[in-house]
């Protein structure tokens, strides 16, 4: 029954969807991204909704990422101390990367995905000297056909995460040091496996990594007109969200982390992250490249634009439903001690009224 509801190569083709998505935005001028490009055989372009919506997610996991980045370092240090970042189902992110010409790339960046879309990855590394001269070195080697690559800094590895012995030895393997601050992401990952499997791996996380973060952002609300609709479409591709009965509410996703060991929890909707997290410049700068629906005036055509297009859209609920059913949840471990202030009210001088561009 599950087999039919969820398969590998349905679960394995979201990530191609991620990428367009990601793609389409950087078209747009919402953000930069020199290499999304590479991994996209056929562009497309999202509908505004869309592309606001991705926006936000990106804006919101940058925005703790950077939070994570500088935690820990004192005004009067110069050296960044020893971090990592761990990516759950990675798909063809190119975070690592753009780190790297930001300079801000950490000590160890691990990437995990199911080893056909590893092998993917690896070969476009290998085959675009833009992304190979960039992980070079003495100690480095990619294997396409092992699904590998392996350079001092940078590890991209085939698991299935549903097996924890072998995730554990994987993350051993690409030398995670479960002692330093750590950043774990899962990405629209956890949500497509069995409760189970997810509580599994959220557990796993939290015993290992004691000065940890924990970035996910995934959908909610299965049980109201749009989430159903939501839920329909992506069973009838395939990739059923197996955990979303499991965790169905911000709630319940904070007590998934709570329950599994990690000291603090916080989820919020996008409506929330973008209204009261996203910077407040960079809300006017994105606002203004293209028009959604609300701010034309709620017009017929762009709603029926965006029903022809896009599977989640529901007429009349649009901008404010796909936004209540998306979230990001961020956990915490701080054996530390650096991380007191992380998250979305961290020096806070954004309003908390939700931006009326994303009001229904
Ligand atoms: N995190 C990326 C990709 C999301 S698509 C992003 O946000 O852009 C979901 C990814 O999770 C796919 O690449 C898929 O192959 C991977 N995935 C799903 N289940 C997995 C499992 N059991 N083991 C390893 N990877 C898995």
């Amino acid at each position: 029954m599950a087999e039919s509801r969820s398969n590998r190569a349905a679960v394995q083709a979201t990530n191609d969807d991620a990428s367009a998505s990601k793609l389409s935005c950087v078209k747009k001028g919402y953000m930069k991204d020199d290499y999304v490009h590479l991994f996209v055989k056929r562009p497309l372009r999202r509908s505004p909704i869309i592309n606001r919506g991705y926006f936000s997610r990106w804006a919101a996991f940058r925005k703790l990422l950077a939070q994570f980045l500088e935690s820990g370092i004192s005004s009067n240090e110069t050296a960044q101390p020893k971090k990592q970042i761990l990516s759950l189902g990675a798909g063809f992110d190119t975070t690592y990367f753009q780190l790297l010409d930001e300079g801000k790339a950490p000590f160890l960046y691990v990437e995990l995905d199911f080893k056909e879309v590893t092998s993917k990855k690896a070969a476009v590394i290998e085959n675009s000297s833009q992304l190979r001269d960039k992980i070079l070195g003495a100690n480095s080697s990619i294997s396409v056909e092992e699904g590998q690559v392996l350079s001092d800094h940078y590890k991209l590895l085939p698991v299935d995460l549903r097996d924890i012995p072998k995730l554990r030895d994987v993350v051993s393997f690409a030398g995670m040091d479960p002692s330093l601050p750590t950043f774990i992401i899962a990405e629209c990952v956890l949500i497509y496996l069995d409760p189970d499997s997810s509580r599994a791996i959220v557990n796993w996380a939290s015993k290992t990594f004691s000065t940890a973060v924990f970035f996910l952002y995934e959908q909610i609300h299965p049980d109201d007109a749009f989430g159903h609709q939501m839920i329909i479409n992506l069973e009838s591709r395939g990739c059923a969200l197996l955990s979303i009965d499991a965790s169905p509410t911000l709630l319940a996703k904070e007590r998934l982390f709570l329950e599994n060991g990690w000291q603090r929890a916080v989820a919020w909707d996008m409506l929330k992250v973008y209204g009261s997290f996203v910077d407040t410049q960079e809300k006017r700068r994105i606002e203004r490249l293209e028009l959604v629906a609300h701010d034309a005036g709620k017009s017929i055509i762009i709603h029926l634009i965006n029903l022809v297009f896009h599977p989640f859209y529901v007429m009349g609920k649009g901008i404010s439903s796909i936004y209540e059913h998306y979230c990001v949840t961020y956990a915490v471990n701080d054996a530390m001690g650096i991380f007191g202030d992380f998250g979305f009210t961290r020096g806070s001088r954004e309003s908390m009224n939700i931006s009326s561009a994303m009001s229904p």
